[in-house]
Formats: structure tokens, C-alpha cells, sequence
């Protein structure tokens, strides 16, 4: 049987970074949902579809490849064969993923095609709706989240590395308003999965969340 860990919270809380983490100690393969969110906004981009039309972007998407692979330098994200893991992180892709994001047949077809993914192996998983809709039966659920400023200051130390100049304010802004639009959407809202283990990750550093759920999967 393989083995599943859900790791679901809100933006810039540290997810991606110790589901990496954890899937390397552990040999598991990573899979970044919100990559794939992220995809399918940067081709409606592409394309000027209006991201407010639900059916036309479930379509798209329906005929639109989204692979994800694991490299050296972490993974790599392929939209129809074509690499944009660095393109799906702009600031426009950003401000418009959490309007695609949720429609909920789009995100139906997206679920569909995680759960797929979940079946191929054992799997570290990040996202927001993991624990809820995904792997609703996997052996470890987190929900880890920190304060809105803290999220902001990690963001903004992560942009700086990437040569993305942002003001914190701006951060602060941005997280807040996707925060609120993906726990008030009505299409599986963030929530905590009732059997996953909140992990405040405010004053912990990643190597002692990543050291918490390194003994947590050992259970
Ligand atoms: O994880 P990341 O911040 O890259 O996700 C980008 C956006 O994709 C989130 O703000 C959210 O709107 C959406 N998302 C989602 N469900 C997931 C993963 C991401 O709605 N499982």
C-alpha cells in the first residue's frame, strides 16, 4: 500500500518548503498543487480568457497537460510539454490564481487528476484542500499556518533570492486578500481536515517543523 501525507494551509505558510523536505528525507515523490492552479492561470493569461467564466476555464483546462517533475533543483512544472516553472511565480499569475481557483468545476477536474497522482507511489502532497478532497484517507494530514506578518517577512526573504523586488506592505496585502478569498469561496474552502494536526509554524524554524513532522510520520 503506498503512503500519503496531506500537507494543507494558508499562503506563504512554509508548505511547499518543508513537503519538500519531507518527501526528500522520506523518498517520497512531492507533488505542489498550487502549481497546478498557478499553470492553468498563467495559459488563461496567455490566452486573455476571462477569468470570471468557470465553464470556458474547466475546458481549458480539460485539454490543457499539466506535469509535474521532480529535478535537482526541485521541481519543475511542464504546461503542455512546455517548461514555466519560473512564469507561474510572477506577480500576475499570483494576484489571479485564487479567482481561477475558485470555480468549482474547475477545480473539480483538478481533484480528479490529484487523486490520480496520489495513486502512484508514496506521495508528499501540499495545498489547501489535500486533507479535505484529495488524499481524504492519507496516513498523516497537516495544517500548518503563522501569522499574516510572518508569512509576509518569508515571502518577501524568498523574493528577495529570486530577484523578485516586492514591498512587505504589498505582501501583507496580497496574502491577506488570498487568504480571505480561499477560505470564503464556496467551492472547498481552506479548512483544516478534522483528523489533521495544526502546526503553528510562527516562531518554529523549518528544520524544527520539518524535525516535528519527520517524527509525526514515523508514528
Ligand atoms: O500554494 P500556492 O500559493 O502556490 O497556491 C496558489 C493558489 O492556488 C492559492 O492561493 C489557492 O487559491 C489555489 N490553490 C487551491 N487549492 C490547492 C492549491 C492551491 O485553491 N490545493
Amino acid at each position: 500500500k503506498n503512503i500519503q501525507i496531506a500537507i494543507d494551509g494558508p499562503a506563504a505558510a512554509g508548505k511547499s518548503t518543508i513537503a519538500k523536505q519531507t518527501a526528500e528525507l522520506l523518498g517520497y515523490t512531492y507533488v505542489d498543487t498550487g502549481a497546478m492552479y498557478r499553470a492553468i492561470t498563467y495559459k488563461a493569461i496567455q490566452l486573455n480568457i476571462d477569468l470570471q467564466d468557470g465553464e470556458k476555464l474547466t475546458n481549458l483546462l480539460k485539454e490543457t497537460s499539466i506535469e509535474l517533475k521532480p529535478s535537482p533543483n526541485g521541481q519543475l512544472v511542464y504546461l503542455d510539454t512546455i517548461e514555466v516553472t519560473d512564469e507561474i511565480r510572477s506577480p500576475q499569475v499570483t494576484a489571479s490564481v485564487s479567482a481561477v481557483a475558485a470555480h468549482a468545476n474547475l477545480r473539480e477536474e483538478m481533484v480528479k487528476r490529484q487523486i490520480e497522482m496520489g495513486k502512484n507511489g508514496n506521495i508528499v502532497m501540499d495545498g489547501r484542500d489535500i486533507g479535505t478532497h484529495v488524499l481524504t484517507k492519507a496516513e498523516l494530514k497537516i495544517f500548518m499556518s503563522a501569522s499574516v506578518e510572518e508569512r509576509a517577512k518569508r515571502r518577501f526573504l524568498e523574493n528577495q533570492k529570486r530577484g523578485i523586488d516586492t514591498s512587505l506592505e504589498e505582501l501583507m496585502d496580497d496574502i491577506a486578500r488570498r487568504d480571505k478569498l480561499d477560505s470564503e469561496r464556496e467551492a472547498s474552502p481552506l479548512i483544516q481536515a478534522e483528523d489533521a494536526i495544526f502546526i503553528d509554524t510562527t516562531s518554529l524554524t523549518i528544520k524544527e517543523v520539518s524535525e516535528k513532522i519527520m517524527q509525526l510520520a514515523k508514528e
